[in-house]
């Protein structure tokens, strides 16, 4: 819809001075003028959104999202999508389309990204300096593209599910939407950012995150990037057969059977993760510089703190 120009009330409403009749006509003008410039008289209606793609249906309305915003998503989520089927290979990825609704701006008492009940992924906009619309896009379709695996095995019971599932899902975003620009890392280095964590005493260890996942939202500025970056060395450690094969077990997944994936005890490989994790920042020409900025930007957010959160 285009704005229409608008005079203004004051250019039109001249002093009606030639009787009652004229008077009368005069304001009804007024009125009519007002109705045609919109704005805070008449909002324009809100009309239902929706575009397809091969693998995608976003849906939304005029009042939560832009014509340019629907374009710009699902092609973004088709790219996510071309990449996740080469990280995961093509017999993980379910047939069917994944349905994405795109919610407005972001507001306090929601989730800003999640899934639902029917597997389609929810998505609020942050301030563009936190990532926008897609900035948690990539996460939320690894997720929902693996929905039909949730259901087949019935994973949602299973020991260390949770933290498989959040750990996974950001470890495939860092993958395929490596300049992302939304939580938890902003665009920042993830090795970089997580090794600050431990340096600054705020980790928390891979193990009680494993037992209490819980702590997931209320720490989730440790959790969102130490899990991921386990991910991460597993995969360069073990190769990503390992990843995979705990990501998509068909058996419950037990410590023990993480345990005779990796071919090692956890309390091993999370020994290993720490240190590979810290050779990683200290490889990095002026790691301690390239974090300042976040750990300031970001130092009023809470962080859950041993003997107090586990
Ligand atoms: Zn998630």
């Amino acid at each position: 819809m285009s704005k229409r120009s608008c005079a203004g009330p004051s250019r039109v409403s001249r002093p009606a001075n030639k009787g009652s009749n004229m008077r009368g006509s005069s304001a009804f003008l007024v009125l009519l003028l007002l109705a045609a410039c919109g704005g805070s008289t008449e909002p324009e209606p809100v009309v239902p959104l929706e575009r397809q793609s091969e693998h995608f249906v976003f849906e939304s309305t005029s009042a939560e999202a832009t014509a340019a915003e629907m374009d710009a998503g699902i092609q973004l989520a088709e790219q996510h999508y071309a990449a996740i089927l080469a990280l995961v290979g093509a017999n993980r990825i379910p047939a069917g389309k994944v349905t994405v609704i795109l919610e407005g701006d972001f507001r306090p008492d929601r989730s800003g990204g999640y899934i639902d009940a029917e597997g389609a992924a929810h998505l609020s906009r942050y301030r563009a300096d936190l990532g926008g619309y897609f900035g948690s896009l990539a996460h939320e379709i690894a997720h929902a593209l693996r929905y039909t695996y949730w259901h087949r095995f019935n994973v949602g019971p299973w020991e260390n599910f949770g933290y498989l599932e959040e750990g996974f899902a950001e470890f495939v975003a860092i993958a395929v939407h490596p300049e992302k620009a939304g939580f938890p890392f902003y665009g920042y280095p993830p090795d970089v950012i997580t090794a600050e964590r431990l340096i600054r005493g705020e980790g928390i260890p891979q193990q009680v995150m494993r037992d209490r996942h819980d702590l997931n939202t209320p720490c989730e500025w440790q959790t969102y990037p130490l899990r991921a970056s386990w991910f991460r060395y597993i995969e360069e450690e073990y190769g990503r057969e390992a990843v995979l094969s705990i990501a998509y077990s068909e058996v419950q997944t037990t410590d023990e059977r993480i345990e005779a994936v990796l071919g090692a005890t956890l309390e091993q490989a999370d020994a290993a993760w720490e240190q590979w994790l810290s050779a990683r920042y200290a490889a990095t020409p002026g790691a301690a510089e390239i974090a300042q900025p976040y750990f300031e930007k970001f130092a009023n957010e809470p962080i859950c703190v041993e003997g107090e959160d586990w």
